[in-house]
C-alpha cells in the first residue's frame, strides 16, 4: 500500500492531485481505523507514514489547514489513536463531500476535547450555508509564525452581507505558490506580497523539475526586484482567470502605472487597510459571477407584467387557464414561462442590436474565451459557422477546407459562393475513421494555388479542432507555417467540441484562441524579431512558395502578419449550456474590414425570435467556466486518463475491449515526441505536457475510442447494446468502434457503470465461446475478422468536373461548387444511377463521367464523401457499396445516386465559368 501511495504522489501526477488527494486521506482514514480498533505498532507506523506523503503538499490548501493538521500530528506523536482516527475521519470525509465548503464545522477541532487551547480558536467559516466558498492565497515573505495570526486576521474583515466567503492559504515562495496554483482548484485570487523568495521550503524532491515542465521562465531568467511580476505572468498563462493583487511598500502611484503592474487586478500599499483588500476580493469574484443578462432574465420574471405581444405562452397565461395543456406548466415549471418574452425592452436587449445586458454577456464571454470579441449564437454551431464563413468569403475567394468538416462549412461554401479546396486528413483505414489535415498537405495547397497564380485569392484556412474523435492541431504551429506563406490568412478553427479547452493550461495550448493570444505575444517580442531576421540571413531570399520550401519551417514577417482567428464552439456539447448554445469568438486584427459583413452575415442567418432562455444559459455556461473550468476540465481529464488505464490494463476485458492510445490514433511521423500513450508506464503527465506543447498532432485523452470490434459488435450494434441494456448513452459510431468521451459533469461512477458493462460482457463472451464448438467460434473469428480487418478503403476527395473548374490543368482542386449545386434544382438537368447497378460500372470504365448533383453525407462517418460537381471515381462507389448504415443524406438507395446530366455539364463548360 505504502509503496503505491509514493508512486502516485509522485509529482507527475500533480495535475489531478486533487482527486489523488481524496483518495490519500481514504487510505490514511481506513488505516487510522484499523489502528484505532487494533492499536498495534505497525499499523501506527503505517499511519505516519501515509500522513508524511498526504502532508507533502497539503500546504497547497487552506482545508484542513494548520490547526487542524497539527493536531492530527499531534494525536499520532501521543499516540493517541482513538483520536488520530476520529481527526482523519473528519478531515477525510470533509475533503471527500467538499463540507468544508459550507460546514463551520469541518473547520472545528473540538473533536479534541481535552486541548482546549485549540478550541478556543474562531471556526474558519462563518455565515450562511450557501454562499459560494473560495480560497485565496498569499505568497508573501512573513514568518509562517505569523500565518495564523494573519488568517484571524483576513477573518475578522467579514461581513454578514458579503456574497461569497473564502479562506486563506499562505506560502513563502515562488515555487510553492506555483505549485498551489496548479493543484489547488477552489483558489480564486492570489495576493502577492512582495519580498518573498524564491526557493520552495518545503522538501519536494522533483519540484524543480515538474515546474520546469510547466513555467515558461526559469529562475535565472527573473530579474533582481521582479520576483512578484514574473510569479503574477505565469500565473496569467496558467490560469488567466485568477484575479491577481500586488501588495508593496513600493509607491503605489509608481507603481501602479507600470508595466509589472499590468496583470494585476489592484496594488496596495503594504500599509493600507485590509478591509480594502478583502472588498477588493470579493470584487473580484463578483465581476465574474455576475451574469448580465441572466440575472436581468430572472428580475423580469419576477414583474408583474401584461403582455400583448405575440407570444401567448409568456407568462404561462395560455397555458394555466388551458383546459388542455395544464401538465406543459406542470412539467416544465413556472419560470420558464415567466422568463419568456418577446419584448426586447425591459433589459431584455436584442441579440440583433445588443447594447444592454447582451452586450455585457458578450463582453464576459470574451474576456473568459481569451478572444477580441464574442458573439452568441443560438442555432448551433451550425449557424455559426455559416455566419462566420459568410462574413469572412465572398464569391471567387478560395477556401482550404478539411474536406471531413461538419456540412454547416460546405453549405457555408454554397452560400457565400466560395470555392473550396478540399484537403484530406490522414486516414485511419482500421476504425474507418480520418484523422486531420497534416500541415504539409495545408501548405502544399498553398503553394499549388501560388503555382497557378491565384495566392491572393485564398483567403481562408478552414478547420476542425479538435475533431470528433480527439485530434487536436497544433495551431500555433500551423498558423504560424502558413502565415509565413501568406501574412493576412484568415482562420476558422471549428471547435465545436472543444471549447472547454480554454480553462485548462494543456488542451489551452491547442486551441485557437490559445495560439492566437500566443503568436500575438511572440510577433510582437524583440525576441522574434532577432529570430526573424537571423532566420531570413540564413536562408537567403528563396520564396517560401517556392515547391523547394515546402518542408521549411518559415517564420512569418512581424511587419506584415495579421493575426485573424475565428473560432466557433457548440457550448452545449463542452459546457452547461441548453441545446444550440454556440458562441462566435474573433481575434482579428482587422476585424474593422469583417465588421460590417459580419453583421450581415448576423442577419441572414439569426432569427428575430432567439430563445431567451439559450442566451441565458451561454451566460450562465460563462459563469462557470470562468469560476470552475479549472477544475472541472482537470477532472474530466483526470477521470479518461483512469477509464483508458482501466480498460487496457484489466485482463479480462482488454482481451476484448480496447482505448485507442495516441499510438494508435496518430502515426508517428506527426508525433514527434514519441509519446506513445497517458499515464504511467508510458509517460508522466510532464512528458504528456511536452508532447503537446511540440507535436504535430495530439490525442484529447477525454475523447475515447474504444474498440468494439473484437468483440464481435459493429459501431452501430455495440451502441444499442449499451444503451438498451446498461442504460449507457453515447454519441458516435464507426464501423468497428464507439467514442466515448468523458465532459464537466462526468463523476467517478459514470466511470464505474461503464467499466462494469464491459466487464459484464466480456465474461459473457468467454462463457458464450467456452460452450460453442468449433464452429461457434469459426463464426465469431470470423465475424472479428470482417470487422477489424476487410475495412473498406476510405475515398479522397476526387476532383471538381473540368467545368466547375476555371483551371482544369492546374494542380490545385478549388471548384465553382454553388452553381453545381443549384443545377439540382432542375429536374431536368439530373438523372439517376443505382448503386448496385451495371450502368454504374460501364460509366467508371467507359464514361461519360459521373458528376454527383449533391451532398451525399453518410451517418456515421458524417463526412461528405459526394460533394456538389465532383466526379465521382472507383474509390467512391467502392466504399459507398461497403458502407452497411442506414443514414445516409442525400442519397436515398430506391431511386439512386442522383447525377447532373452530362449534357449540361458541356453545355456549362461552353457558356461560361460561373
Ligand atoms: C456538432 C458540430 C457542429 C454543429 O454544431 P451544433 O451546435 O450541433 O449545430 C459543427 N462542427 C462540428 C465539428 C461539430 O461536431
Amino acid at each position: 500500500m505504502n509503496q503505491n501511495a509514493e508512486s502516485q504522489t509522485d509529482l507527475s501526477n500533480v495535475l489531478v492531485a486533487a482527486s489523488i488527494r481524496a483518495d490519500q486521506w481514504r487510505q490514511l482514514n481506513a488505516t487510522a481505523r484499523q489502528w484505532a480498533t487494533q492499536g498495534n505498532g505497525k499499523l501506527r507506523d503505517a499511519c505516519a507514514g501515509l500522513l508524511a506523503h498526504v502532508q507533502r503538499i497539503e500546504h497547497c490548501w487552506a482545508y484542513p489547514g494548520e490547526r487542524l493538521l497539527g493536531a492530527v500530528r499531534e494525536a499520532l506523536e501521543d499516540g493517541d489513536a482513538p483520536l488520530f482516527a476520529r481527526l482523519v475521519q473528519k478531515v477525510s470525509s470533509a475533503i471527500l463531500s467538499g463540507d468544508y465548503r459550507r460546514d463551520e464545522q469541518a473547520w472545528d477541532i473540538t473533536e479534541a476535547p481535552d486541548r482546549a487551547v485549540l478550541d478556543a480558536l474562531p471556526p474558519d467559516i462563518t455565515g450562511t450555508q450557501d454562499k459560494p466558498y473560495f480560497e485565496v492565497l498569499v505568497v508573501t515573505p512573513s514568518d509562517p509564525g505569523q500565518w495564523l495570526r494573519a488568517k484571524d486576521e483576513m477573518r475578522r474583515m467579514r461581513r454578514p452581507d458579503d456574497a461569497f466567503q473564502y479562506a486563506v492559504v499562505h506560502v513563502g515562495s515562488f515555487e510553492d505558490a506555483a505549485l498551489a496554483v496548479m493543484v489547488n482548484t477552489d483558489l480564486q485570487a492570489v495576493i502577492l506580497v512582495d519580498g518573498f523568495s524564491y526557493n520552495s521550503r518545503h522538501d519536494i524532491p522533483d519540484l524543480k523539475e515538474f515546474l520546469g515542465r510547466h513555467l515558461t521562465i526559469d529562475k535565472d531568467e527573473i530579474k533582481p526586484g521582479t520576483l512578484a511580476t514574473s510569479l503574477a505572468a505565469q500565473i496569467r498563462e496558467y490560469r488567466p482567470e485568477l484575479d491577481l493583487y500586488l501588495l508593496s511598500d513600493r509607491s503605489p502611484e509608481l507603481l501602479a502605472g507600470s508595466d509589472e503592474a499590468a496583470p494585476m487586478r489592484r496594488v496596495f500599499h503594504h500599509v493600507e487597510e485590509p478591509m480594502e483588500i478583502h472588498l477588493a476580493i470579493l470584487d473580484g469574484i463578483k465581476d465574474r459571477y455576475e451574469t448580465p443578462y441572466f440575472d436581468n432574465l430572472k428580475k423580469y420574471a419576477l414583474r408583474p407584467i401584461g403582455t400583448f405581444h405575440a407570444l401567448p405562452i409568456a407568462r404561462g397565461k395560455s397555458i394555466f387557464g388551458s383546459n388542455w395543456i395544464r401538465d406543459m406548466g406542470h412539467f416544465y415549471g413556472t419560470n420558464i414561462l415567466f422568463a419568456e418574452s418577446s419584448a426586447t425592452t425591459g433589459g431584455l436587449d436584442s441579440l440583433l442590436e445588443p447594447t444592454g445586458t447582451i452586450k455585457r454577456a458578450q463582453e464576459a464571454v470574451a474576456r473568459a474565451f481569451g478572444a477580441k470579441r464574442a458573439y452568441l449564437g443560438t442555432n448551433g454551431t451550425s449557424t455559426s459557422n455559416k455566419i462566420v464563413v459568410q462574413a469572412i468569403c465572398k464569391p471567387g475567394d478560395i477556401v482550404i477546407v478539411d474536406r471531413n468538416c461538419h456540412k454547416s462549412h460546405h453549405y457555408g461554401f454554397v452560400l457565400s459562393g466560395a470555392q473550396p479546396y478540399y484537403v484530406e486528413a490522414f486516414p485511419l483505414t482500421q476504425y474507418s475513421m480520418y484523422g486531420a489535415v497534416p500541415l504539409r498537405t495545408i501548405k502544399q495547397a498553398l503553394l499549388d494555388c501560388a503555382a497557378g497564380g491565384k495566392l491572393d485569392r485564398v483567403k481562408v484556412i478552414d478547420l476542425t479542432n479538435c475533431t470528433f474523435d480527439g485530434h487536436m492541431y497544433n495551431p500555433r504551429r500551423v498558423m504560424e507555417e502558413c502565415l509565413a506563406i501568406k501574412p493576412d490568412l484568415t482562420f476558422l478553427w471549428d471547435e465545436a467540441w472543444f471549447g472547454f479547452a480554454r480553462f485548462n493550461p494543456l488542451h489551452r495550448r491547442r486551441s485557437a484562441m490559445g495560439a492566437a493570444a500566443a503568436l500575438t505575444k511572440r510577433y510582437r517580442s524583440k525576441a522574434y524579431r532577432e529570430e526573424y531576421e537571423a532566420w531570413k540571413a540564413k536562408r537567403g531570399d528563396r520564396d517560401l512558395t517556392d515547391p523547394a520550401s515546402l518542408d521549411e519551417h518559415g517564420l512569418p514577417d512581424p511587419d506584415k502578419v495579421r493575426i485573424r482567428v475565428y473560432q466557433t464552439n457548440s457550448t452545449h456539447k463542452s459546457m452547461s449550456a441548453f441545446r444550440q448554445g454556440s458562441m462566435m469568438l474573433v481575434w482579428d486584427d482587422d476585424f474593422h474590414q469583417v465588421e460590417g459583413p459580419f453583421e450581415e452575415a448576423f442577419f441572414a442567418h439569426t432569427s428575430t425570435s432567439p430563445n431567451l432562455q439559450l442566451i441565458a444559459s451561454l451566460d450562465l455556461a460563462r459563469r462557470q467556466m470562468e469560476l470552475e473550468g479549472y477544475a472541472l476540465t482537470m477532472r474530466m481529464t483526470d477521470l479518461a486518463l483512469k477509464i483508458r488505464s482501466a480498460i487496457n490494463k484489466h485482463p479480462l476485458i482488454s482481451k476484448y475491449f480496447r482505448v485507442a492510445t495516441p499510438e494508435d490514433m496518430i502515426p508517428a511521423e506527426y508525433r514527434e515526441s514519441g509519446l506513445k500513450d497517458y499515464g504511467p508506464p508510458n509517460s508522466s503527465w510532464g512528458a504528456a505536457a511536452d508532447a503537446w506543447s511540440g507535436d504535430e498532432f495530439a490525442l484529447d485523452p477525454t475523447r475515447l475510442t474504444l474498440i468494439c470490434g473484437a468483440a464481435g459488435f459493429d459501431g452501430t450494434q455495440f451502441k444499442g447494446l449499451l444503451a438498451e441494456r446498461f442504460d449507457i448513452q453515447i454519441n458516435k459510431t464507426s464501423r468497428n468502434s464507439i467514442l466515448v468521451q468523458t465532459n464537466i459533469n462526468n463523476t467517478h461512477s459514470d466511470a464505474a457503470l461503464l467499466i462494469k458493462a464491459l466487464a459484464d460482457l466480456s465474461r459473457e463472451i468467454e462463457s458464450r465461446l467456452s460452450q460453442e464448438g468449433a464452429v461457434g467460434q469459426q463464426v465469431f473469428a470470423d465475424r472479428v475478422k470482417s470487422l477489424m480487418t476487410d475495412v473498406p478503403d476510405l475515398p479522397n476527395f476526387s476532383r471538381f468536373h473540368d467545368s466547375f473548374r476555371d483551371d482544369p490543368k492546374g494542380v490545385a482542386n478549388e471548384g465553382h461548387m454553388r452553381p453545381a449545386f443549384f443545377m439540382a434544382y432542375e429536374e431536368a438537368n439530373c438523372e439517376f444511377v443505382k448503386l448496385g447497378s451495371e450502368e454504374v460500372d460501364k460509366r467508371l470504365r467507359d464514361g461519360p463521367e459521373m458528376v454527383s448533383a449533391n451532398f451525399v453525407i453518410p451517418y456515421p462517418p458524417g463526412f461528405p464523401i459526394m460533394v456538389p460537381g465532383q466526379v465521382i471515381t472507383a474509390d467512391t462507389i467502392a466504399f459507398m457499396r461497403k458502407l452497411d448504415v442506414k443514414e445516409i443524406h442525400g442519397y436515398h438507395a430506391a431511386v439512386g445516386i442522383k447525377l447532373i446530366k452530362p449534357s449540361v455539364l458541356a453545355g456549362r463548360r461552353a457558356s461560361s465559368t460561373q
